[in-house]
């Protein structure tokens, strides 16, 4: 059964998933959440993407979080931009604007922060995917003056990236501060920053939001995000590990270990956190993955993400009903071997809040008396979370008082969301009977069985978790 799956599928929408019968299969097969790439198509694309995932969450019954992955100061080269063929070893002048002086000559980058931005001496400018790629040497007159260290064909319109670039550049753009209004507008649960420099990007965007109930992933995709990852851990809701423009600023053969910094991390501060980019890549043309792609897909399982994420393999790609099916089943595999985190040390004590105290003796409660599942009450989703962050071998079953609070644990790592209206003047032992009978139909447990459940000591009261108690199921109660 599905609901078992404790790691999280994350899946891009596309032009592969307009199609609403696909969409729903899609879903059907275990989408947890969708990503909407703010870097292709319209608002109204945005926005009508949004409903059909909801369309199709209703559908096939599921909890769907919506994300909104913003742009951010990805940059290009100018349509002006000379076409050159470069070899290594070959003098290049660049500029940031097609009007600068000696343009036509010279690499146009659509920015003209660039001269500004560049470190000379540690700077490089990466065009493409990696190639070519130029060492920034010095900056003069309005110019940086650099040599081409990885030979490639420069096009205009390519995408350009500028290593080690002096912040002052804000994360925000015009255009995602438009893309944030547009997915306010459409009701989003998670909100993806791109290129996050430091903690300042996040309290930007949450300046932004305020009053929104959307939860902010820090992309970490840049050296300056990883040399600052602690402060973005603690600034930002949950992180994403996006290998693929990290893998063009660092190097690729950096991202395995960064990956498992980066998840670390999150799991330390009981942060979600998604893996994400070619994870499988070859799906995008090929019914089965290759082995190391599987490989790939499990060992981010292990390493404690909360979820894995597919790009162009569902937004663009021929299969992207069979690349969820694989996805589940080999993230189902891999499982057994994350590590709980329950054991002193796995999850950081510094700053724990009562509640978290809470929900780590009642996990450690469960596993000791071997119960079938954590049975959670919630009015925030915020106990739900500070179960997870103990990966528990056992469900957790959050029962939420709405359907907000359900989309924001669906990418949670090991949480059941379930809906459960808390009334207030319900007493508590009202509320208790209902979760069980709720806990037992959906987790479909046997008369008799024992669960661990959590509670405050007034119904619909937010943050107040207190009370651990365990439980039969059936007429026993
Ligand atoms: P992107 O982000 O797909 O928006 O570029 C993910 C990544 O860089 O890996
Ligand atoms: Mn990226």
């Amino acid at each position: 059964m599905d609901a078992l799956r404790r790691t999280k599928i994350v899946a891009t929408l596309g032009p592969a998933t307009d199609d609403q019968d696909a969409l729903v299969a899609m879903v059907r097969a275990g989408v947890d959440g969708v990503r909407i790439n703010c870097s292709h198509g319209t608002r109204n694309d945005f926005i009508r993407r949004a409903w059909q995932a909801r369309d199709a969450a209703a559908t096939a019954g599921r909890h769907v979080a919506i994300m909104f992955d913003l742009q951010g100061p990805k940059i290009r080269l100018h349509e002006a931009s000379r076409r050159a063929d470069l070899d290594e070893g070959d003098e290049v002048r660049i500029v940031g604007d097609p009007k600068a002086k000696g343009a036509t000559g010279s690499l146009v980058v659509d920015w003209p922060g660039v001269v500004e931005a560049a470190e000379p001496g540690t700077s490089e400018l990466v065009i493409g995917d990696g190639a070519p790629r130029i060492a920034i040497a010095e900056r003069a007159k309005g110019a940086l003056m650099g040599t081409c260290v990885i030979p490639g064909i420069a096009l205009p319109r390519k995408g350009a990236f500028l290593t080690h670039a002096q912040v002052g550049r804000m994360a925000l753009t015009d255009k995602d501060r438009e893309d944030v209004r547009t997915a306010l507008d459409a009701g989003a649960d998670f909100i993806a920053l791109s290129f996050v420099n430091g903690a300042d990007d996040i309290r930007e965007l949450r300046g932004e939001i305020l009053g929104s109930p959307a939860r902010i992933i820090a992309k970490i995709e840049t050296l300056s995000a990883i040399e600052h990852l602690e402060e973005i851990a603690d600034a930002a809701d949950a992180l994403m590990v996006a290998r693929g423009d990290l893998g063009v600023e660092a190097g690729v053969s950096r991202v395995p270990l960064l990956q498992k910094r980066i998840i670390q991390a999150a799991n330390e501060r009981g942060k979600m956190v998604i893996t994400a980019t070619q994870m499988l890549e070859s799906m995008i043309a090929a019914p089965e993955p290759t082995r190391a792609e599987a490989s790939d897909v499990a060992n981010a399982v292990i390493d404690g993400t909360s979820c894995v994420m597919l790009s162009g393999e569902t937004a663009v790609g021929r299969y992207p009903v069979e690349t969820i099916q694989q996805m589940a089943a080999i993230a189902l595999d891999a499982q057994d071997g994350v590590t709980p985190l329950i054991v002193e040390g796995g999850s950081r004590e510094e700053g724990r809040t009562t509640g978290e105290s809470v929900m780590r003796a009642a996990v450690l409660l469960a596993r000791e008396i071997k119960a079938e599942a954590l049975v959670i009450p919630t009015e925030t989703g915020g106990s739900a979370r500070a179960a997870a962050r103990f990966r528990p071998r056992r469900p957790i079953l959050a029962l939420c008082s709405d359907a907000e609070v359900a989309r924001h644990l669906a990418l949670e790592w090991g949480v059941i969301p379930e809906p459960l209206h808390q009334r207030p003047e319900e007493p508590i032992d009202a509320l208790v009977e209902r979760s069980l009978r709720r806990a037992q139909e959906r987790l479909g447990l046997p008369d008799g069985a024992r669960v661990v459940l959590t509670s405050g000591p007034q119904v619909a009261a937010p943050g107040a978790t207190s009370l651990i108690a365990v439980h039969r199921l059936g007429s026993a109660g």
